[in-house]
């Protein structure tokens, strides 16, 4: 059994796959996102949304309706559940060279939900669990569960070309969330008696400094078929 389906498939009606869709039929291009549920899945409760996402929801045309039933974020307290020192405090109001900083807290479900709601009917297709995907000349054949096969043209190596050149230039800030992340990670789990100290003595507020600077990073802009989208 086999059809032909349009140019683009996407696996995974997950915050990536959907994004994908509503980016892509923004630009007027149509594609078939394949989820192996046979629902929208929501793992987790909510997401600490920084300016970044807010650029990017805006772009897909969904950040209103989002912003309305999130309130923005005004400080941050970090706090140890081991020791009894007090909390450490953080206002979150823009600063330096920012203009302004956009930081929410959004429900998993509510942003699922908006991106499929801005979907062509038909868009997604639950119960549709990719299993293997194999090459046929200039065609891929994505071979599901249920033992449909569809059919997709090979697009992958312009995708690459036009993601390579964003990837590069932002080298140096997966090093560092990366590495940021493992020394804080690294942090949150030594049990030693100096880590311990540091940690619930000394590090919070410095730790909640580097989270924020972190976050304040501009992304920038991709640009993909001549039209320009901010990520
Ligand atoms: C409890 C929890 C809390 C989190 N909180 C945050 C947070 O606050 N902030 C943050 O940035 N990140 C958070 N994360 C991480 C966040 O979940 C992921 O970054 C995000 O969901 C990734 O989105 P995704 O679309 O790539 O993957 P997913 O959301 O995992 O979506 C993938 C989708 O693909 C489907 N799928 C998988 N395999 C197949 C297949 N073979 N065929 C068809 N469909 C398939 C799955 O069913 C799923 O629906 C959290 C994660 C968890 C578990």
């Amino acid at each position: 059994m086999e059809a032909s389906v349009g140019d683009i498939l996407i696996v995974g009606a997950g915050i990536a796959g959907l994004t994908t869709s509503l980016g892509l039929h923004r630009l007027g291009i149509r594609s078939l996102v394949l989820e192996s549920s046979d629902t929208l899945r929501e793992t987790g409760f909510a997401f600490t949304t920084w300016n970044n996402a807010w650029k990017a929801l805006d772009v897909l045309g969904i950040g209103d309706s989002l912003r309305q039933p999130h309130q923005q974020l005004q400080g941050m307290v970090v706090t140890s559940t081991i020791s009894r020192q007090p909390p450490s405090e953080r206002s979150l109001k823009s600063e330096g060279k920012l203009s302004e900083r956009e930081i929410r807290c959004v429900r998993r479900k509510l942003l699922l939900e908006a991106l499929v709601r801005e979907l062509p009917i038909g868009t997604i297709r639950f119960s549709s669990k990719v299993v293997s995907v194999e090459e046929s000349g200039y065609f891929k054949l994505v071979h599901l569960a249920d033992g449909s096969i569809l059919k997709t043209k090979d697009e992958f190596r312009r995708i690459e070309m036009g993601l390579n050149k964003f990837a590069k230039e932002r080298r140096w800030r997966s090093f560092q969330l990366i590495s940021t992340a493992y020394v804080v990670g690294f942090i949150h789990e030594s049990k030693g008696k100096i880590m311990t100290f540091l940690r619930d003595k000394i590090l919070p507020a410095f730790l909640t400094g580097v989270l924020i600077k972190r976050a304040d990073f501009d992304c920038g802009e991709l640009s993909i078929l001549n039209a320009t989208a901010s990520v």
